[in-house]
């Protein structure tokens, strides 16, 4: 065991003071199940650890109708998993915090560390990306906030400054006729990490396709969106075949790599048949909103 500091802040902005003050070498610390196993696997050695436990400025969620909602970076995942404010348009998010690792995981892993781990892997950060979220940064300077979509630079890599931290993510509302969902394929069902995930949303009006957003995990450095599958899709009707088109595009945006989960082929497969289920569920959900109104 090597020596470490560890700091508990008072506030998000003491916790930034910290890591400005002391200087390079920090970690801020949220749930630890990344980072106290990159720890002993010696992959980091931080000098000291800014503990974010015990700030609820980082912990409140919270759903303002009309408006949007907001998830602060130690929202846990079975938190999400289990909150009512999960539904219809924002129910793609809770699709991905269900699938982190165990129950026991579920209860310690946050939403900022999944993202600021940055796995290409990460369940949270497409379904986050396709709900339109926003990173909502603070630092030095003060605060700032970052299309999630542009959050990721590579594999562990963000756009957070070393005396950054994420104070959460905020969603806009979504439309009532919208709809989304998130699926991965692992080998096991549980405790696995995901060799593809998708995460679509779709905005209905009326039978047409108003917006959509496909999103793709594991088959890049960062997430990625399948931009020529949405454009496919945006302001068309939305049929079955529209669907199997896009999924079809979907699997040609992915640039997956090969490796001992899979080869760049089945990933391409994957992507496709995930397109196409998650897109389905999508279009039905938004269906369900148009019907209501
Ligand atoms: C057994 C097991 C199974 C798992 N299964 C899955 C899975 O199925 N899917 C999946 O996506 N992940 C999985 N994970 C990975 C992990 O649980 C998640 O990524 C989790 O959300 C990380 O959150 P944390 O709070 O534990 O982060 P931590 O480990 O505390 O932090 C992770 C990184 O983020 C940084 N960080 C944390 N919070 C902030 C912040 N607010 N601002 C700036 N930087 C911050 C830390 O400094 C660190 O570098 C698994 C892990 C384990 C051990």
């Amino acid at each position: 065991m090597y020596k470490f500091d560890f700091v508990a802040p008072r506030s998000p902005e003491d916790a930034v003071a910290q890591l400005r003050d002391r200087g390079p070498g920090g970690k801020l610390l949220a749930g630890g199940t990344d980072l106290l196993l990159q720890t002993k696997a010696r992959l980091v050695k931080p000098a000291y650890l800014v503990d974010l436990s015990h700030l609820p400025e980082l912990e409140r969620l919270d759903r303002r109708p009309g408006e949007g909602l907001w998830i602060g970076a130690m929202v846990r995942a079975r938190a999400i998993q289990q909150s009512p404010l999960f539904q219809d348009g924002y129910r793609l998010i809770a699709d991905g915090a269900g699938l982190i690792g165990s129950i026991q995981i579920r209860n310690l892993a946050t939403v900022g560390g999944n993202l600021c781990n940055a796995a290409p892997s990460a369940d949270v950060a497409p379904p986050l990306i396709a709900a339109g979220a926003r990173a909502e940064i603070l630092g030095p300077e003060g605060a700032r906030s970052v299309p999630l979509d542009e959050f990721f630079l590579g594999p562990r890599r963000t756009v957070l400054g070393p005396s950054e931290l994420l104070l959460g993510v905020w969603i806009p509302e979504p439309a009532p006729n919208s709809g989304g969902h998130y699926l991965r394929h692992t080998p096991r069902k549980e405790m696995d990490i995901a060799v593809v995930g998708v995460a679509s949303a779709i905005t209905l009006d009326g039978d047409r396709c108003a917006e959509v957003r496909i999103v793709l995990g594991a088959v890049a450095p960062t997430p990625v969106r399948a931009t020529k599958a949405e454009a496919a899709l945006r302001g068309q009707t939305v049929s079955l075949e529209a669907i199997d088109h896009a999924a079809r595009l979907a699997a040609e945006d992915a640039r997956p790599i090969s490796d001992v989960r899979g080869n760049a082929d089945f990933r391409r497969h994957l992507v496709e048949v995930l397109g196409r289920r998650t897109l389905t569920v999508a279009w039905n959900t938004a269906k369900l909103g148009v019907a209501n109104r």
